[in-house]
């Protein structure tokens, strides 16, 4: 049983020292333990929709997606219907699911396994098809739908600097879709900061993507790209490294993304507008399949 409802607070910031550099950390993910961090701001305005408003919500993209996980939980919490459309999953992780996919599939999830030749013209088509009381959610909750609660995210912090008696400071996040970082650039003043790095792709998949979001933009997140274009979520010694030593600094960060903005954070450190916030965006719920790839891969 899912518990229906949410308590929403503002998050906590708290200071980290990582290898002699000080940090803050704002821990969205702690908020709600069923919510990765940033899914839960981006899928605010759903919390919000009362119940009789849909029947089913529909997504696709990852098997381990974060996003996939807290729509599963939205979905169970609201009695929706939750179906999920992803790629042809390996034949090892269908017989044996782990991770957020397991937890997603126990919620009540229905997934469809898609060719992935003709992947993105079959999601148009079921996104074209879906009816009045079905919502249609992009990979990764990229939606303009996502604003609300990262604007929301966005005054937590400035309350949170306005109180401690920080002007101008950098808060960082690094993007999947972008969306996060976006909606923080547009909510919060120009006299902050706000970096980013792709996780997916290079600075041009962002900066599409961002574009796609909001061709409009007055302003777009500042990139830091120094460590260069890697496949999305595929293990990488440095990260595992990187990950390790945040766990042995105190806080456990995810696995597919954190690493690389830390990184980045690590190398341009000394031009950052200084505090710099890092906001934590959870998904510590998929480290138990990506551990397994490391350790599949030989990676320690
Ligand atoms: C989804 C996710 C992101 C990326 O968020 P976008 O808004 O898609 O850029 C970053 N970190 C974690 C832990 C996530 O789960």
């Amino acid at each position: 049983m899912v518990a229906t409802d949410l308590t929403y607070r503002a998050s906590e910031v708290e200071p980290f020292r990582w290898e002699g550099l000080d940090f803050f950390v704002k821990r969205d993910d702690l908020i709600d333990p069923r919510f990765s961090g940033n899914k839960l701001r981006k899928l605010y305005s759903l919390f919000k929709l009362p119940d009789h408003t849909l029947k089913r919500v529909v997504s696709y993209g990852g098997a381990q997606s974060n996003a996939m996980l807290s729509i599963a939980y939205l979905a169970a919490m609201k009695g929706w219907e939750f179906v999920y459309y992803a790629k042809k999953l390996p034949k090892w992780l269908e017989r044996d699911p782990s991770g957020n996919l397991k937890r997603a599939l126990e919620l009540g999830m229905v997934l469809h396994q898609l060719e992935p030749r003709n992947f993105y013209e079959e999601i148009e088509s079921i996104r074209k098809e879906s009816g009045a009381d079905e919502l249609f959610v992009p990979q990764g909750g990229a939606d303009p739908a996502a604003r609300e609660g990262v604007v929301l995210l966005a005054s937590e912090i400035l309350e949170w600097a306005r109180h401690s008696g920080y002007e101008r400071f950098s808060v960082a996040t690094p993007s999947g879709t972008g969306t996060t970082a976006l909606y923080l650039r547009e909510a919060l003043p120009e006299r902050v900061e706000v970096l980013t790095t792709p996780v997916v792709g290079d600075e041009e998949t962002l900066f599409a993507q961002l574009r796609r979001l909001e061709p409009d933009a007055a302003s777009l997140p500042k990139i830091l790209f120094s460590f260069g274009k890697h496949p999305f979520a595929k293990p990488h010694p440095q990260f595992l490294k990187i990950w390790e030593s945040l766990k042995g600094s105190g806080i456990e960060f995810d696995l597919v993304y954190a690493p690389k903005m830390w990184l980045e954070l690590k190398t341009a450190y000394g031009r950052l507008p200084k505090p710099v916030v890092y906001v934590h965006s959870g998904g510590v719920s998929g480290n138990v399949s990506q551990l397994r790839q490391y350790s599949y891969r030989g990676i320690k």
